[in-house]
């Protein structure tokens, strides 16, 4: 039978936390077949748009991003947790489920009028999404589309990027 996308990933029970199932895409990524139909699906629906970056969120979105971005010939642009890069940068703070977060960009990474199409593994609540898409705003950059491997609806994330007008693609839930 013909393997898709969500067979690839495998759920690890309490981690981090007891109560919280994991959805763990080492897994994925690990198998050539799994990761080249993740990617490839990812891109598909962006095929013969204009995408100028790929913007990919730490850490997992920097796997795909990588590779989504080689696929559409884009560069490609970390958004990355407080502290981490080198140069200037912008930060956006963001809720969690519990506490307080900081993403930050290079403030020379997009440029006004850009296309930029944001990757990450999971969408969740939506926070560490909506303050990257924030930050490629900010610096003048245009969301082309968000794109996911796992969407967990039920937490609230899918709603709260259509409400922000952004065109989502998602390969499992
Ligand atoms: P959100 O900000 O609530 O949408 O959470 C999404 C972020 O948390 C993404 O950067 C994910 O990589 C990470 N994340 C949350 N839950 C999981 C999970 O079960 N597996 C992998 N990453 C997760």
């Amino acid at each position: 039978m013909t393997r898709t996308v969500k067979d690839f990933i495998r759920t690890i029970p309490d981690f981090p936390h007891e109560g919280i199932m994991f959805r763990d895409v080492t897994t994925l990524f690990a198998d050539p077949q799994g990761f080249r139909m993740a990617v490839d699906q990812l891109v598909a629906p962006f095929a013969g748009q204009r995408i100028d970056k790929v913007v990919g969120l730490e850490a997992r979105g920097f796997i795909l991003g990588g590779a989504v971005a080689h696929q559409l010939s884009t560069g490609f642009v970390p958004v990355r947790k407080a502290g981490k890069l080198p140069g200037r940068v912008i930060g956006q703070d963001y809720t969690l489920e519990y506490g307080e977060a900081r993403v930050e960009l290079h403030d020379d990474a997009i440029q006004p009028g850009e296309r930029v199409l944001v990757v990450d593994d999971l969408l969740a609540t939506g926070g560490t999404a909506e303050a990257g898409i924030k930050l490629i705003e900010r610096l003048g950059g245009e969301i082309a589309g968000c794109a996911f491997v796992i969407d967990l609806p039920e937490l609230g994330g899918r709603d709260r990027l259509e409400k922000l007008g952004m065109s989502l693609v998602t390969l499992c839930a």
